[in-house]
């Protein structure tokens, strides 16, 4: 998303912006379709590995050190600084310790932080893979919309699937509570093979990539003395749709600003520390409990919200905003207050509108 791209201040490498997105379409489970878009810019599809590479390659300029193929195997903190154990026997000392090694992270569960993330219920499982099908292929698949990402129900399961249009590729993809996501692979076979009937297109499969989703950052501990996790492994992931990069990002940009100050005062506590939750918190809370509130009323309240929405300009505007940053989810109620006035008109016409056809 946008607001993930703002963070990042500086230009992400034409080379890997595989799409420029402007718009969100959801299909109902009753097959119509709700649209937003927009005239700007609301996101952009990139291949993961090549994306994060790029991330990684910036932290170095800036000074980082860069070790690949060594793993984390266990992390501690003591009074006086933190240590992690590689995979390599090498034990790496440091003032502070920010655990940023994803949903599974060896530091959270090593400091204490996380038990391992079991209640199926509270996690989500996703698994998703980039179909080659050419660049007319995706022309084809998007009716020659390929800047629009496509959220798609899930039959006879509480997740949701997406087709996001890359350059020549379709990803592909399915996630839900990880209860009702098992078995995963037929799961995601079956809507492959929906998606292929659907867009007409043979869809051969590649590697699939499985992942967890821990949305539980706002509840649990993130920080103890000399350490702080952030993005996946403190759980900062959108509860309802799993999208998790911009809150990775700006929970990093939050660690840092704290650590810095923390530096300059030479104050590694956990109370000190704990500043960086709060940061957080106050960012993200409003959004998470909006998203887990919407993911709880289920598909019906989905469809009908959206099927309404879609007919009101002001959504697509909002939409547009939330992805850019611009706003928050829980600024959508005033916003809709705000803009009543002028929809009004509107709304009265539409709705005379269709009472003329029905007598009709
Ligand atoms: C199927 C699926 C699709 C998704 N799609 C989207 C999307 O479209 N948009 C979006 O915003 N979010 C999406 N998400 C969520 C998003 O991927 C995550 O929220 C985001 O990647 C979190 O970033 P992170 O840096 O915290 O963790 P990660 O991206 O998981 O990075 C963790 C890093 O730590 C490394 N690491 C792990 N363990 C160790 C160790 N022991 N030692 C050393 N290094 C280690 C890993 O190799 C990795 O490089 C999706 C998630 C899933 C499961």
């Amino acid at each position: 998303m946008y607001r993930g791209l703002h963070i990042l201040r500086g230009k992400v490498p034409t080379s890997l912006i595989e799409r420029r997105i402007n718009g969100l379409r959801f299909i109902l489970p009753s097959g119509d379709a709700a649209e937003f878009s927009s005239e700007k810019l609301i996101g952009i599809t990139v291949f993961r590995e090549r994306f994060d590479e790029f991330l990684a390659k910036r932290s170095a300029d800036a000074g980082a050190e860069l070790r690949e193929r060594t793993k984390v195997k266990h992390a501690s903190t003591e009074p006086h600084g933190a240590n992690v154990l590689t995979s390599d026997g090498e034990e790496i000392n440091a003032r502070y310790l920010v655990g940023a090694d994803g949903v599974n992270s060896v530091v959270a569960k090593s400091l204490g932080l996380r038990l391992p993330r079991k209640n199926l219920q509270r996690v989500g499982l996703g698994m998703e893979s980039d179909f080659y099908v050419g660049e007319e292929g995706v022309m084809k698949a998007t009716n020659g919309y390929p800047s629009i990402l496509e959220i798609i129900p899930v039959e006879d399961r509480v997740a949701y699937g997406w087709m996001f249009p890359k350059s020549e590729h379709l990803c592909i993809g399915i996630a839900g509570a990880a209860a009702h996501m098992y078995p995963l692979r037929p799961a995601f076979d079956s809507f492959r093979r929906k998606m292929e009937k659907r867009i007409g297109i043979p869809l051969n499969l590649e590697k699939r990539r499985v992942h967890f989703l821990g949305a539980d950052g706002i509840s649990s501990r993130n920080v103890r003395d000399r350490a702080l996790l952030v993005g996946d492994a403190a759980g900062f992931v959108d509860p309802m749709m799993g999208e998790g990069i911009a809150y990775a990002m700006k929970s990093g940009v939050h660690a840092a600003d704290v650590i810095i100050r923390a530096a300059e005062l030479g104050r590694y506590d956990e109370h000190y520390l704990e500043q960086y939750h709060r940061l957080c918190k106050k960012e993200f809370e409003a959004n998470f409990a909006m998203a887990e509130w919407a993911g709880l009323r289920g598909t019906s309240f989905a469809e009908t919200v959206l099927k309404m929405a879609a007919s009101y300009h002001l959504a697509s505007d909002i939409m547009a905003m939330i992805a850019r940053g611009e706003i928050g989810y829980s600024a959508i109620p005033y916003l809709i207050l705000k803009d009543l006035p002028r929809e009004i008109p509107r709304f009265l016409k539409r709705h005379v509108r269709s009472r003329l056809n029905y007598s009709s």
